[in-house]
């Protein structure tokens, strides 16, 4: 009789789960562990946002394997400590997972396999939660890409999606005494901020295929026009889905490939940009993998020589509370603050004002979207963050910088989405949300402060600044 443990990170599926897969295929019991190590994340240990995710995601999975049989086993501490005392009380000659690409989990991971190798136990690591393996694909000179469109080019002309696997035998599943509750590791805040990103998430494998399920029905359709309009439910929202591994990329490809095929009136042109998006996650990956100084450097060094204005306490504030003054931003960072999540292009412009209008380092936005979103994610993040500050692979030009007003005038034209987060103005005319320099003082009666800054100014301070680079 042979025993597997299967240590599960951001991988909280049973679907179409290699790891898992293997285990069950080699071994006659497989135990599934979860050890709370937030340690292992070094610098970037999991945001306020991310521990409630990752609380009722583990919730969902142990009720899942619950049903099924088994248990999801919980320990707290070291790896490498908990997996050599659970494989001697079971038996278990071998341990599987699913890899990370964040630095530090990466040299974890090295660590944790020669250990237990050297201590004769079978140690093996899978992909799964990537369509791609960073190191898979390289320019013809053998180097990492830097710019997106050729990686997307190569990606999708070499690398197919394979269909998914199915569930895991259930009958593998096997207990052992003395694991943790959930409510033990301490996720959930102990004030009361949450009730927003409740009423808005349901974490879990079955929360992900619904969420995939409404995108088909209600989104997809239009989604090459539609993803860049906040007030609409135009896109998927599967991110902290797919940043928890509760999802796989060749899921959410097959499922969206075979909703069309069941329906022939649904319509295929928006299933290529879709796929197009997905690849921005992998080239991020890729990036994060070749230049894993990234997080905290410029990925350009001439930003090195770039000076960035003092830090100023009171200007992040105000912009992390979405108190700027300025409504498309005010909305997006309240919208930050109630769902744990913000529109792709809202959180373009929000990254715009922080790190060019009030010049304020890309970090300090960096670190607090790392507390307050739900898909907070090393690789994404960083990427995003150096796209539109200017210091990034493949990046935003210096001289874009997203003007909000006009940017709100485009993709947010009846205002839906500002008098959405910005309750108190709802009842203003359209044209006042989008042009508040009309009539201030209807806004200031409604307590809404007058804009922070200058915005038109502020942009050509910025222009001036970038161009000290050239
Ligand atoms: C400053 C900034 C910070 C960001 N931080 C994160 C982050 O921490 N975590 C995160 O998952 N995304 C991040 N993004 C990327 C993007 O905003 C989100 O992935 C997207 O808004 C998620 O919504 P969705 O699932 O509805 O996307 P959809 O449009 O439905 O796209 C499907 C999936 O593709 C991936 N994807 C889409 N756009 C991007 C992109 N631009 N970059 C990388 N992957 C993408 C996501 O996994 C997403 O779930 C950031 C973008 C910016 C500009």
């Amino acid at each position: 009789m042979s025993t597997a443990l299967v240590l599960l990170r951001r991988d909280l599926r049973l679907d179409d789960h290699p790891a898992l897969a293997a285990a069950c295929a080699g071994h006659d019991r497989v135990l599934p562990v979860y050890i709370h190590a937030p340690g292992e994340d070094a610098l970037w240990q999991p945001g306020a946002a991310s521990r409630w995710w990752l609380h009722h995601s583990l919730k969902a999975l142990g009720n899942r394997l619950g049903e099924a049989g088994g248990e999801l086993f919980i320990a707290r501490g070291e790896a490498l400590d908990v997996l050599r005392d659970l494989s001697g009380r079971c038996g278990a000659t071998a341990v599987f997972w699913s890899r990370r690409y964040e630095p530090a989990a990466i040299a974890h991971d090295r660590r944790l396999e020669h250990a237990l190798r050297a201590e004769g136990l079978a140690a093996e690591s899978f992909p799964g939660n990537l369509w791609c393996e960073p190191w898979q694909l390289t320019t013809t000179d053998g180097k990492p890409y830097r710019v997106f469109t050729p990686y997307w080019r190569k990606l999708r002309a070499e690398v197919p999606l394979p269909p998914p696997q199915g569930t895991v035998r259930a009958r593998k599943w096997t207990r052992l005494p003395g694991g943790l509750e959930i409510d033990a590791l301490g996720l959930l805040p102990k004030i009361d901020w949450d009730r927003g990103i409740a009423a808005t998430w349901r974490p879990g494998e079955a929360g992900a295929a619904e969420m995939l399920e409404i995108f088909v029905d209600s989104a997809l359709a239009g989604y090459q026009q539609m993803r860049d309009w906040p007030g609409r439910h135009g896109t998927s929202r599967l991110s902290p889905h797919l940043h928890f591994g509760e999802i796989t990329p060749r899921q959410v490809w097959h499922g969206l490939r075979a909703s069309i095929a069941r329906d022939a009136t649904r319509p295929h042109a928006d299933l290529e940009p879709f796929l197009r998006q997905l690849a921005w996650r992998e080239f991020a990956h890729h990036l994060l993998y070749h230049f894993p100084d990234t997080p905290t450097e410029n990925f350009n060094p001439r930003f090195d020589q770039f000076h960035w204005s003092d830090e100023d306490p009171e200007a992040i504030r105000r912009w992390q509370h979405g108190r700027t003054g300025v409504p498309l931003i005010d909305a997006g960072m309240r919208e930050l603050w109630h769902t744990g999540w913000m529109h792709n292009r809202v959180r373009m412009v929000v990254a715009s004002f922080l790190s060019k209008n009030l010049r304020q380092h890309w970090l300090h936005g960096a670190r607090w979207f790392w507390d307050t979103l739900v898909d907070a994610d090393l690789a994404n993040n960083t990427m995003g963050w150096q796209w539109v500050a200017g210091s990034g692979a493949d990046a935003a030009p210096y001289f874009r910088v997203f003007n909000p007003y006009t940017q709100a005038k485009r993709f947010d034209p009846d205002a839906t989405y500002i008098g959405r987060w910005i309750p108190e103005l709802a009842d203003l005319p359209v044209r006042l949300l989008l042009e508040p320099w009309r009539d201030p003082a209807a806004l200031a009666a409604r307590g809404y402060p007058a804009p922070m800054i200058d915005v038109s100014a502020s942009r050509d301070a910025a222009l001036t600044a970038w161009k000290t680079l050239d």
